[in-house]
């Protein structure tokens, strides 16, 4: 891609950045639908949050990702936040507009645009999420907007679980979500098959023979087993759910159709599966 003086910038704002592989995504992506544009990371110390956000409006960049620390930072310093990234209280992609930027939430949506291009169907069926950190929380969020007939959350503090439950359930206006501790998933799961979103960091590189539930029995009742962990791309949650026959997908979809949605804001246009493909391929050749 040449670069010239139409060129636009987006770029990563986060601390730290030099992990990340949005820049090979977006170039990618870029380079793929011929948009001048080129994508880099911002590595933002702390207390620069607003000088970084301001800055990059004043240097007339089309948009930003945002990262850990920031997600939830960066609110106060938009103009414009979207409904859905408004409920789940973080921002991870800036768009620029009139008078600053608007905030939008890809991560969830990157999750269910992952789910539909791998065939998993929420529509109308309780899902079962393990853990209550941020992620789980905004992917019960997620579950309720896109039409899930309901979550079960188990996590190893039920307190923590208890609380999206009880946040989620406000939103709903009825029992959407139900909360427990991890050990209780043998007396609290029916004999059915359920859709599985494994939401802990438990079992990420380099602790890669770790897994949340050791118990085999449990995934017999795995239907279909989401990670959101990326490295290792087969972790021992998905080894497990595949030895008893069930579908396993881990969380590089995800990360890569967030990365999409941000591109589609900021370039108006809609990326094809086969785009998103060569996405995943490339972040998985990085990866080796
Ligand atoms: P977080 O807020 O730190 O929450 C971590 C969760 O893991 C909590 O539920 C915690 O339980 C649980 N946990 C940690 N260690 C555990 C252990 N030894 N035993 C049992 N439970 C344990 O993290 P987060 O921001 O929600 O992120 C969670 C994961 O999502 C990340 O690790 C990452 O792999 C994944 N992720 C993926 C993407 C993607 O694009 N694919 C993007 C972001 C994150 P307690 O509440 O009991 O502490």
């Amino acid at each position: 891609m040449r670069y010239d003086g139409h060129t636009r910038t987006c770029g990563l704002i986060g601390n730290p950045v030099e992990h990340t592989m949005s820049p090979l995504i977006q170039n990618f992506m870029a380079e793929q639908t011929g948009k001048n544009m080129v994508y880099v990371p911002f590595h933002v110390q702390q207390g620069m949050l607003e000088h970084a956000v301001k800055g990059a409006f004043a240097l007339n960049l089309l948009g930003c990702n945002v990262t850990v620390p920031y997600k939830s930072d960066v609110l106060e310093y938009l103009v414009d936040i979207d409904p859905l990234a408004k409920r789940i209280g973080a921002v991870n992609t800036l768009v620029r507009v009139e008078n600053g930027y608007k905030g939008y939430n890809t991560d969830m949506p990157g999750l269910y645009r992952a789910m539909c291009h791998d065939g998993v169907d929420i529509t109308g069926k309780e899902v079962v999420i393990l853990g209550a950190g941020g992620v789980a929380r905004a992917v019960a969020v997620m579950l309720l907007d896109k039409g899930a007939g309901g979550v079960i959350l188990f996590n190893r503090t039920a307190e923590k679980a208890q609380q999206i439950a009880d946040e989620v359930n406000g939103y709903a206006g009825a029992e959407f979500a139900r909360a427990y501790a991890l050990a209780e998933y043998e007396q609290v799961l029916t004999e059915k098959k359920y859709i599985v979103i494994q939401a802990t960091s438990v079992g990420m590189h380099p602790d890669v023979e770790n897994v949340i539930i050791r118990d085999e029995a449990f995934y017999d009742k795995v239907e279909v087993g989401y990670d959101l962990i990326f490295n290792p791309s087969n972790t021992k949650f998905m080894q497990l759910t595949t030895a008893h026959g069930g579908k396993a997908y881990n969380g590089a979809k995800m990360l890569v159709y967030q990365g999409v949605i941000a591109f589609e804001l900021w370039n108006d246009i809609r990326i094809s599966r086969e785009t998103a493909e060569g996405c995943i391929r490339q972040m998985e050749e990085a990866m080796k």
